[in-house]
């Protein structure tokens, strides 16, 4: 992955952007499209995650990294609502999401993918991916069962929205396979589908690039720079592919035993001499 170089995103290297805007410290007093708060879970004696705060700006692509256990699908089973956060506060668009219900969590603009695959197997892709749009349907049980102009046309969106996220991400040759027959790479790329079908604003990917190969990962960075750039999606994105996390991060927050060890560009981290144990020590487990 090292031949991916993304310009303006190399560590240390100043954008001619940021050369002409002297002021653009100033931006970051825009408020941040997702906050943590000093987030904590137990789960029995053990804290999962301990006093964890970060903000994640629009537009970013923010990485989440640390040994096996570190906490990381921990924070997005929270940001999810699927745990109960034992202390601090999750904002998303400035609005406090910290209480509220699971199942409004996409319909508000967070969508996800799981670090092992969950997919329907038994279903075509196409259906996959209808099903990711669910969270942006009307229910109406009347207007459905008289099958009205309205429901027809909600459903036309919906196909519309299905084969541009089909198209944008290669997958047409798949479109009515079911997904028990896929390759893993190709399950993997079909569950990323089916999260930009929710139209996301926000798109939290759990290990994207686990279980591939190089080419494979490559392919992912291109796509996630691609989110970002033409869909205009802000990623947070957990990974262990440190040449991944490099080449598409703006900025890092590194975790081990559910605590912070270091937060600012991949460059910073990878060069903090804590992020460095922590990674030497779980390689000698
Ligand atoms: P990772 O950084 O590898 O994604 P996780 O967030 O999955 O780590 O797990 C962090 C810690 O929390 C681990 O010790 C894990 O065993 C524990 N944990 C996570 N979810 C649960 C749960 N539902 N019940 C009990 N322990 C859990
Ligand atoms: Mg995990």
């Amino acid at each position: 992955m090292s031949n991916v170089v993304i310009p303006g995103l190399v560590p240390g290297i100043q954008t001619s952007a940021d050369a002409m805007d002297p002021g653009h410290e100033a931006r970051d007093d825009k408020p941040p499209l997702f906050e943590a708060r000093d987030i904590s879970i137990s789960f029995g004696g053990i804290r999962a995650v301990d006093g964890v705060s970060f903000d994640v700006k629009g537009g970013e692509i923010f990485a989440i990294v640390g040994p096996n256990g570190a906490g990381k699908s921990t924070i997005f089973n929270l940001i999810s609502r699927i745990y109960e956060p034992t202390g601090g506060r999750l904002l998303f668009q400035g609005t406090d999401i910290t209480n509220v219900a699971p199942h409004t969590i996409a319909g508000r603009g967070i969508a996800r993918t799981f670090q092992n695959i969950e997919l329907f197997e038994h279903a075509t892709v196409l259906d996959n991916l209808l099903i990711g749009r669910h969270c942006r349907s009307r229910p109406n049980i009347f207007s459905e069962l008289l099958f009205t102009s309205g429901v027809r046309q909600e459903e036309l969106r919906h196909r519309t929205a299905v084969e541009e996220i089909i198209d944008f991400l290669d997958l047409a040759n798949y479109r009515e396979q079911r997904i028990s027959g896929l390759p893993y790479g190709v399950r993997k790329v079909v569950e990323l589908a089916r999260a930009l079908c929710a139209e996301p604003k926000l798109l939290l990917l759990d290990e994207p690039a686990s279980g591939l190969n190089t080419e494979e990962t490559e392919e992912v960075a291109f796509w996630i720079e691609d989110i970002k750039s033409d869909l205009g999606i802000t990623v947070i994105m957990i990974e262990h592919d440190m040449s991944l996390v490099s080449a598409v991060s703006d900025r890092v927050l590194a975790l081990n035993n559910g605590r912070t060890l270091a937060l600012g560009t991949p460059q910073e981290v990878q060069s903090n001499p804590a992020v460095i144990e922590a990674y030497l020590g779980s390689e000698a487990e």
